[in-house]
C-alpha cells in the first residue's frame, strides 16, 4: 500500500508503478494543487451560501476528495463519493475510516449517480478520466438551484486544439492551435458547461478557471431560471484569429462571421462556439485569496500565486498577446514584459497578465496599439 498525505488527511491506497488509468485505483498526488484549490472554492461557496452543504465527489478514486472535503471545509455536513471500480469502492471506506469521516459510499456510472440523486447537491464534483463531456449533461440536470459544479478536463490536447475533430466530437467546438489556446480550451468547455444546463433552463456563471500542468479547471455558480439561461447563452461566441499579424478579437452570437483582420486584411480564423464571458470572478477569487491562510495546504504558496493571477484576468477581454511572439513576427527583440504593460498603461489601455503564460499580457489594446507602444524601446 501506498501512503499519502494531504492537508489535514493520510490516505492509503494499493501498490502502483505509474500514475495510469490501470492502477488498481486511481490517485495522482500531482493533482493535490487542484484539491488545495478545490477545498478553498469549496469553502468560500459554503460561506456565500451560509448553512450546511452537502457535496458530491461523483469520480472519486480513493475517496481523497470526498474525505478532504468533509474533514476540510466547514459546514460540509454530508459527502458522497462515487466510484465505478469496485477496487476504488473499498478503498474509499478504508480510508473514510481511518480519517473518521462517513461520505455516502456508491458504485454507479456517474450519470446514473447523478440522475438517481437528482438535485440533492450542493456542490458536484467532476473529475473523470480524460475528459467530462460525456457526464455533463446528466450534471447539468442533477444541479440544484445556486449550487456549484466544479468541473475537471484532462483531454487538453482536443481543448487546445492540438487535434480538431475530437474536440469537435465532444465539445461541439472547434479549438484553434494560438498561443492563448488553452484560454480557449477553458472557454470552450465553460461554453459547453453553459450550453448543457441551458437545456435544463440552468444558467452559468463563472467563478474560477484556470489551466494547470495537464489539465483545466473550471468553478461555475448554478441557478434556475429559463430567463437567466438565455441571459447566460448571451456569452457565448466566437474568437477571430489573425495568424498574419497575430491581431484577434471576439464575438458574440451562434454564428461566426468570417471576417477581414481589420489591421492587415487577412482572413481571420474563429474558434468557437464558446463562453467570450468573464471566466473569472473577482469576489469569489478575493474571498478565496483571504481563505487559503485557514487551510493546512501543502500547496498553498503555488494556490496563492494562482488565485492572484487569476484575479488580475477578471473582467479583462478574452485572449491574450504574449510579447516573446508579437516581437518575434516585428524582428525584434522583447523590451521587458513590465515596461510593455506600464507602456500600455501610460496610454490609457487596461493591462494585466495572464496565469497561462509569463509572457503573455491581457489588454484592450489591439495589436496596432501594441505595436506602438513596442516602437518607443529599443529594438
Ligand atoms: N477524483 C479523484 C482524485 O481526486 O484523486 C480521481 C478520479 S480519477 C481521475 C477517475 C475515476 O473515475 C477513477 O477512479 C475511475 O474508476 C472512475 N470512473 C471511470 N469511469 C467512471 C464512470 N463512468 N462512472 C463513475 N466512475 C468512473
Amino acid at each position: 500500500m501506498i501512503t499519502a498525505n494531504e492537508g489535514s488527511v493520510t490516505i492509503m491506497v494499493p501498490d502502483f508503478t505509474k500514475v495510469s488509468a490501470r492502477a488498481p485505483v486511481f490517485y495522482n498526488p500531482a493533482m493535490e494543487f487542484n484539491r488545495d484549490v478545490s477545498v478553498v472554492a469549496l469553502q468560500v461557496f459554503q460561506r456565500l451560501l451560509g448553512g450546511e452543504i452537502s457535496v458530491a465527489d461523483t469520480f472519486s478514486g480513493s475517496g481523497i476528495r470526498a474525505i478532504r472535503y468533509l474533514v476540510e471545509v466547514e459546514g460540509v455536513s454530508e459527502a458522497f463519493a462515487n466510484d465505478i471500480n469496485p477496487l476504488a469502492v473499498e478503498c474509499i471506506k478504508n480510508n473514510s475510516l481511518m480519517n473518521s469521516v462517513s461520505p455516502e459510499v456508491s458504485r454507479e456510472d456517474a450519470s446514473i449517480f447523478l440522475r438517481t440523486n437528482h438535485g440533492r447537491f450542493d456542490v458536484i464534483d467532476i473529475d473523470p478520466f480524460g475528459t467530462p463531456a460525456p457526464f455533463l449533461d446528466s450534471a447539468a440536470a442533477s444541479a440544484r438551484n445556486n449550487s456549484l459544479l466544479a468541473v475537471t478536463a484532462t483531454d487538453t490536447s482536443s481543448l487546445c486544439g492540438t487535434y480538431i475533430k475530437p474536440c469537435l466530437r465532444k465539445y461541439s467546438s472547434r479549438p484553434l492551435k494560438t498561443e492563448y489556446c488553452h484560454e480557449i480550451g477553458l472557454r470552450i468547455l465553460a461554453g459547453f458547461t453553459a450550453m448543457n444546463l441551458a437545456r435544463y433552463r440552468k444558467s452559468a456563471s463563472v467563478l474560477l478557471s484556470h489551466s494547470s500542468q495537464h489539465y483545466m479547471r473550471l468553478y461555475i455558480h448554478v441557478r434556475r431560471g429559463a430567463r437567466r439561461a438565455d441571459e447566460s447563452l448571451r456569452n457565448i461566441g466566437f474568437i477571430l484569429h489573425c495568424f498574419k499579424c497575430l491581431h484577434h478579437e471576439h464575438m458574440k452570437g451562434f454564428v461566426p462571421l468570417k471576417q477581414e483582420c481589420p489591421h492587415c486584411g487577412a482572413e481571420m480564423e474563429a474558434a468557437g462556439p464558446l463562453w467570450v464571458g468573464d471566466i473569472q470572478d473577482s469576489r469569489f477569487i478575493g474571498e478565496m485569496i483571504g481563505e487559503v491562510e485557514n487551510k493546512k495546504l501543502n500547496t498553498a504558496t503555488d494556490v496563492l500565486k494562482l488565485l492572484k493571477a487569476c484575479l488580475g484576468e477578471a473582467g479583462m477581454p478574452p485572449g491574450f498577446y504574449d510579447i516573446h511572439e508579437v516581437c518575434s513576427k516585428l524582428g525584434r527583440s522583447a523590451p521587458p514584459l513590465r515596461d510593455v504593460m506600464d507602456g500600455l498603461e501610460k496610454a490609457g489601455f487596461r493591462v494585466s497578465r495572464t496565469h497561462i503564460r509569463p509572457t503573455g499580457i491581457k489588454t484592450d489594446a489591439t495589436i496596432r496599439d501594441i505595436e506602438e507602444v513596442l516602437e518607443g524601446f529599443s529594438v
